[in-house]
């Protein structure tokens, strides 16, 4: 990956325990106007010395960065806020008492000997006081402020791991310092304190919540909403995937044609993967459901595919490669840019990501979820349409033992005569009674079926107004290839469906305990259908 010129030097510090005179010959390295890729408890940043416009210039160069993209001037104490920014007001001394040293940026009034070159032009300066050790002691040793934006190559996910920097930076920088993983994984919270009213320009870890419990009001700047991004994606007019209804596709000129955000930096292309990315958005159910089924159409086509999933959702997907970020939210904020990173590793031509949005930190992973996918959303379609629908048929190999108790489960709990559900097995030779042990196990709960005779699906009783919910996936195959009328937008796997990660096991040649059982697990499922059933028909 080195296709710089120059020879880099790597080292590597201990936060706990700092080599003196290693830190201090990096410290020099940025005082003589070098550059130097160091660790920060958000990500790794990319130092030079702020009041050195040539320096500073040097950054845009090793990044590849537009050069109207102001740097974040990095200060060793709040005591030091002076020295680059004037006129501060209360609101940013507050805020620095509780938040610095910590990952908040600050957009102030700027003192005249910043350069134009870090500020890119503008007369505000954005300063944060980071606490990750190696940072807080190189800035000191150095004796400048030290103007660092994220140590990536522009338009790359930002770098959380000392491999990152490498990758992106080797034989571009002076020198690059391996301080381990940076934990927090997100870029700083930026908030502009030159408005009248705070007004957030970066989501980060420190939320809107937390600013206010301190100055009280704060707004968002309005460019970073959804909705203007996707009156921004509308007008760039792009053409977007097929296979679903792309809600946004803003690329970065799009931006351009909706509000400007008030930080400079957020209407480039950001923190994106090599591959497409596409984020699919709607209720977990829908969501696994829509993703597995774009994975499959890709594949088709002979794509690589890659899926973002959470820890509890990676088991439910089928095939493509699955890279989890972990539990949100600070997991997904600490694995996020690794993951898209192992993407380009892998070759990933499309990836497809559960929309992870949320408010708190949950609002900084969706704004950089967006960014990265250049506001592709995708809504996962609803498969039911209606209050149209009139007939559930659940079905398994015989149709006699869970299929039966589906059926009876969901006559109960709906309780409604405007749908009907009924049983059917695949593989019925001839009517058979209810399955022995499924049949006590449903008296002991207070249903009995009179006369229930097992019945073969038939493609004739599958019409528009047909849902099909199958127990296993591979029951769900068999009835997509053997009957016409069964298609992925009217059969189901029941599991799948109303959000449950696992199938529902058979319990033959089981004990009646196992019956018991998997009676209860269906229970819950058909509770669920039934909620939803319901929800639905309120729409
Ligand atoms: P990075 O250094 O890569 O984290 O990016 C720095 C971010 O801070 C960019 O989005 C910049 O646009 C933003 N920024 C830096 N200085 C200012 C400023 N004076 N006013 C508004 N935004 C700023
Ligand atoms: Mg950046």
């Amino acid at each position: 990956m080195n296709d710089g010129q120059m020879q880099t030097e790597h080292i590597r510090l201990d936060a706990e325990n700092i080599d003196e005179e290693l830190i201090a010959h990096a410290a020099q390295v940025l005082a003589d106007g070098g550059l130097v890729a160091f660790p920060t408890e958000t990500v790794y940043g990319l130092g030079a010395n702020a009041l050195d416009a040539d320096a500073a210039r040097r950054i845009y160069e090793a990044k590849g960065r537009p050069s109207d993209n102001p740097l974040i001037v990095h200060i060793a104490g709040a005591d030091r806020l002076g020295d680059v920014a004037k006129d501060v007001p209360g609101t940013a001394k507050k805020l620095a008492e509780r938040f610095w040293p910590g990952p908040l940026t600050m957009v102030l009034h700027k003192q005249p000997d910043i350069p134009d070159a870090t500020t890119g032009g503008l007369a505000t300066v954005a300063v944060r006081c980071p606490s990750n050790r190696i940072a807080s002691e190189l800035i000191k040793k150095s004796g400048c402020p030290v103007a660092a934006p994220s140590a990536n190559r522009s338009g790359r996910p930002s770098t959380t791991r000392y491999a990152h920097v490498t990758e992106d930076l080797d034989g571009r920088v002076d020198m690059i310092i391996d301080g381990g993983d940076a934990p927090i994984g997100l870029e700083s919270t930026i908030v502009d304190l030159t408005a009248d009213v705070p007004t957030i320009l970066r989501p980060g870890y420190v939320t809107k919540e937390d600013l206010e419990a301190v100055v009280g009001k704060v707004q968002v700047d309005p460019a970073l909403t959804r909705d203007a991004a996707e009156t921004a994606g509308r007008a760039s007019g792009q053409a977007h995937n097929t296979a679903g209804k792309a809600s946004g596709d803003a690329a970065p000129s799009g931006m351009d044609a909706g509000l400007h955000p008030k930080a400079p930096g957020m209407k480039y292309r950001h923190y994106a993967p090599k591959g497409d990315l596409y984020l699919v958005q709607g209720s977990e159910g829908d969501v696994i459901r829509c993703i597995n089924k774009l994975v499959e159409a890709a594949q088709q086509e002979g794509k690589t595919v890659g899926i973002i999933a959470t820890a509890e959702t990676k088991e439910r997907y089928r095939s493509g490669t699955v890279l989890d970020v972990g539990t949100r939210p600070e997991e997904v904020a600490a694995s996020l840019y690794d993951v898209l990173r192992q993407f380009d590793t892998l070759g990933a031509e499309v990836i497809y990501a559960e929309f992870l949005s949320g408010s708190g930190l949950g609002a900084a992973i969706e704004n950089r979820l967006l960014k990265a996918a250049s506001y592709q959303v995708l809504d996962a379609p609803k498969p039911m349409q209606s209050s149209r629908r009139r007939k559930l048929i659940f079905v398994e190999g015989h149709g006699n033992a869970r299929s039966a108790m589906a059926a009876a489960l969901f006559d109960r709990l709906y309780e409604s005569s405007d749908m009907e559900a009924v049983s059917r097995g695949i593989v019925v030779q001839f009517p058979e009674p209810l399955n022995q042990k499924t049949e006590a196990v449903m008296v002991s709960n207070g249903i009995t079926l009179e006369g229930f005779v097992s019945e073969q699906l038939s493609d004739e009783e599958i019409d528009q107004d047909t849902m099909l919910f199958t127990m296993e996936e591979r029951q769900r195959q068999q009835v997509l290839s053997k009957f016409p009328s069964a298609t992925e937008e009217n059969t189901f796997l029941l599991s799948e469906y109303v959000g449950d990660e696992l199938e529902i096991m058979d319990p033959y040649g089981g004990t009646l305990q196992t019956y018991g059982i998997c009676f209860e697990v269906i229970r819950a499922s058909i509770q669920k259908l039934s909620d939803r059933i319901l929800e639905e028909k309120t729409l």
